[in-house]
């Protein structure tokens, strides 16, 4: 591995703590952690790790992400570092899939592009964004999405229409086929008044600031939402907001989070899961659905 990336002038990292490489801050040592700033060295790290048999996993901005105490073994590849955007046409935008989605907002809002306001404070990639369709505030990727360009499992590239995408709540065609990667997205926007996109987003941010635990790290909102309820109501409900085991603790300011509250494990957060998802079913009749991803 180390030879390959040398050669190809990819940044690798043996034992790369995946704590530092996730919102959660948790998780132990990744085997190797590359940093390709190419799509075609992503991809030819890729397949020579795969020809090697090393198992492989990709990560955005790690913002929806539990890393495992005992790490990842195997090669991790981050997309952070394609992070190129261009303007497509009168009113597109072109993102490399590891650009901060909030950067793309802010990108349009100055172009006096609207259509992205919703994704002003979520802190993941393009191409992780795409994967999870991210939303908030009545948007989502699917609104926004054009096309993407993605590799595929089998080690080939090609592009994705809006249909192709299979976008669902919180899930798309990207999420359910392991292998495949984003590595660039259109989006189509529509022209707007700069001023009136920045007051949009600046409304959303305050909203994130006033119900969110932001000072906390976490991974976003844990689960979906259940048909017809909040999770996080539900959650309040059956008392246990502030609940904690170990580190990991149902966030005080809301109940559908849970926070590194300090030093928190993954098992914390996984026995803490469990708990919610069995006390939540047990008092409500209702099942769960972890939104959070796990890395293996
Ligand atoms: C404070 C906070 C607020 C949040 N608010 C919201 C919100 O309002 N709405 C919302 O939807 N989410 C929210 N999230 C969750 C998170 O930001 C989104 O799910 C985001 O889209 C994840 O992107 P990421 O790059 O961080 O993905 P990661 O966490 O790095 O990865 C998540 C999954 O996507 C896959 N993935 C990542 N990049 C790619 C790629 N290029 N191609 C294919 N698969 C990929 C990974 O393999 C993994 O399975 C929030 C999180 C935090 C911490």
């Amino acid at each position: 591995m180390q030879a390959y990336c040398r050669e190809h002038h990819i940044e690798l990292r043996e034992n790369e703590p995946m704590s530092g490489r996730t919102t959660f801050k948790i998780g132990g040592p990744a085997d190797w952690f590359a940093l390709p700033d190419t799509e075609e060295k992503l991809i030819g790290l890729l397949g020579f790790a795969r020809s090697r048999g090393v198992r492989t996993a990709v990560v955005g901005r790690g913002s929806n992400l539990l890393a495992p105490d005992a790490g990842f073994r195997g090669l991790v590849v981050s997309t952070a570092r394609l992070d190129g955007c261009r303007t497509c046409g009168e009113s597109g935008l072109e993102a490399g899939g590891g650009m901060a989605l909030s950067q793309l907002a802010s990108r349009a809002a100055a172009l006096g592009l609207a259509g992205l306001e919703f994704a002003q404070g979520i802190p993941g990639s393009v191409g992780g964004a795409v994967a999870m369709n991210a939303g908030a505030y009545d948007g989502e990727m699917s609104f926004a999405v054009q096309s993407s360009r993605v590799l595929t499992p089998q080690g080939g590239v090609c592009v994705l229409t809006l249909p192709e995408h299979r976008f669902g709540y919180r899930t798309s065609r990207v999420k359910e086929t392991p292998g495949m990667i984003v590595l660039s997205t259109v989006l189509s926007l529509k022209p707007g008044k700069r001023e009136e996109i920045e007051a949009k987003m600046a409304d959303f941010a305050a909203r994130r600031r006033d119900k969110q635990p932001l000072q906390y790290p976490s991974a976003g909102s844990a689960y979906k939402r259940p048909q017809g309820y909040f999770a996080g109501q539900l959650i309040e409900q059956c008392g246990l907001k502030g609940f904690q085991i170990g580190g990991a603790r149902v966030s005080d300011k809301h109940a559908g989070f849970i926070v590194n509250a300090g030093g928190a494990t993954a098992g914390d957060v996984l026995r803490l899961m469990e708990h919610i998802e069995k006390t939540v079913f047990e008092r409500t009749g209702v099942r769960l659905e972890r939104e959070i991803c796990v890395l293996d």
